[in-house]
């Protein structure tokens, strides 16, 4: 993942004729802390916190439990968030954190002390205006809420500005947990929109958080968009006549999985079933590394839209793209959770609680100007989309370097 963020800096700096020392500085971060947790029983698990930029604002990038945590991927992670806060137009950096523990069985009571002494041994390093963590792969409000009040006790702040993703009593903004799905979907229109795409037919990878958001607000945004397959990781449902998304979401809700689905006219079918379906818009809301070289040739799609964080490898982006296919890269499609993100920020610096309607207006306005500037560009320079996502944020990060 580090040697796949690397390369695109250096393709895109190559491209931009920078010099090694600006080469330098895109790729090396400004700090890492590798430390290590003790939950106090004689076992401990690595820690980390990358702070990879911070020219445009403060880093900023979740955190991370998961068993396979390691230096190299947050800092990989890292990387991509500078990337994508600056191709977005945010007034952050970039940063990434995460604890090397499979925390999948463990009780709350353990949870809050981990979750705790993640900050205690990085309080001294974050903070409302040098590093702002917000929650990640198996992390929530319920422990963001637990590290603010620990960098709080630790700290004396008040301003709960340290980290977000907090819950809504704790200074947490309206409209986070749909914010990553509603992107995407905000991201896609204007695509369609532009390219004069009416009628969508649409398959949906993953039905989680982000998949079933952005399913959900498609009838708003793109009411002529039928989704025509779904899937989590135990089955694809498909119908070609459409789905009805927010029965799908209700099931997952109630029974944890799409495996036992039953409906007139829908077929349940493998779960990779999804990848193969003829459809304008694959939707990738799972896992990084879903489409790669070798199962490039059973996609019948025209644009893939990567909810996910790098779903498609560097080959067959690549490959796709030469081919006239349209990849909506992660740094703009998924954005839209780092920018409420940054509005629950706006807020408790403020002092203010907004309502729905203000959040989603300003997540529409940041995605779409962003949206249209890496159009233009990818047009200007004929060159992919996330190419251009990619030039505009480098530029943006160098300009702001003093
Ligand atoms: P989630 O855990 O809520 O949902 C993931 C979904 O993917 C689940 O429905 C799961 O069943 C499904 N899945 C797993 N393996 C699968 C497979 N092999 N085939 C089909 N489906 C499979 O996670 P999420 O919050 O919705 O995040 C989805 C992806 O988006 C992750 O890669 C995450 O890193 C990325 N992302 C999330 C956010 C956010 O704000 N939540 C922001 C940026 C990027």
């Amino acid at each position: 993942m580090l040697k796949s963020a690397h390369k695109l800096i250096r393709s895109i700096a190559a491209e931009l004729n920078l010099n090694d020392e600006d080469l330098q500085y895109l790729l090396t971060p400004v700090a890492v802390h590798a430390f290590e947790v003790s939950l106090g029983n004689k076992k401990s698990y690595k820690a980390f916190r990358v702070q990879h930029n911070n020219a445009r604002g403060p880093f900023k990038g979740g955190i991370r439990f998961h068993p396979e945590v390691d230096q190299d991927e947050v800092q990989a992670l890292a990387t991509l968030m500078s990337l994508k806060t600056a191709a977005v137009g945010l007034p952050l950096g970039g940063g990434k954190g995460g604890i090397a523990i499979n925390p999948k069985g463990l009780d709350a009571a353990t949870l809050e002390k981990l979750s705790r002494a993640y900050v205690k041994g990085l309080w001294q390093h974050i903070g409302p205006d040098v590093d702002i963590p917000a929650p990640d792969v198996n992390t929530n409000s319920t422990i963001i809420d637990w590290m603010v009040d620990e960098y709080e006790t630790l700290s004396g702040d008040t301003s709960h500005a340290s980290f977000t993703g907090k819950s809504l009593e704790n200074g947490g903004s309206e409209g986070r947990v749909e914010a990553t799905g509603r992107g995407g979907a905000i991201v896609l229109s204007e695509v369609l929109a532009q390219n004069k795409v009416n009628e969508c037919s649409i398959a949906i990878q993953g039905f989680g958080n982000v998949g079933s958001y952005f399913a959900h607000s498609l009838a708003e945004l793109i009411p002529k968009a039928k989704v025509i397959a779904a899937s989590d990781s135990s089955a694809t449902l498909y119908s070609e006549s459409g789905l009805d998304v927010e029965a799908l979401a209700s099931f997952k809700e109630n029974k944890g999985s799409f495996i036992d689905f039953v409906a007139p006219g829908v077929e349940v079918q493998p779960a990779d079933a999804i990848l193969t379906k003829k459809v304008t818009v694959l939707a990738l809301a799972a896992l990084g590394s879903v489409i790669t070289s070798e199962n490039l040739h059973e996609i019948h799609t025209e644009y893939i839209l990567e909810l996910a964080n790098g779903p498609v490898s560097d080959a067959a982006h690549d490959a796709f793209t030469t081919d006239g296919g349209v990849v909506i890269p992660d740094i703009i499609a998924n954005a839209g959770g780092v920018i409420v993100s940054y509005l629950e920020w706006l807020q408790n610096k403020k002092v203010e609680h907004w309502a729905l309607s203000k959040v989603r207006e300003e997540l529409k306005r940041y995605l779409l100007t962003a949206t249209d500037e890496a159009l233009q560009l990818s047009k200007q320079n004929n060159v992919s989309l996330k190419d251009a996502g990619t030039k505009l944020a480098i530029r943006r990060i160098l300009e702001a370097r003093n």
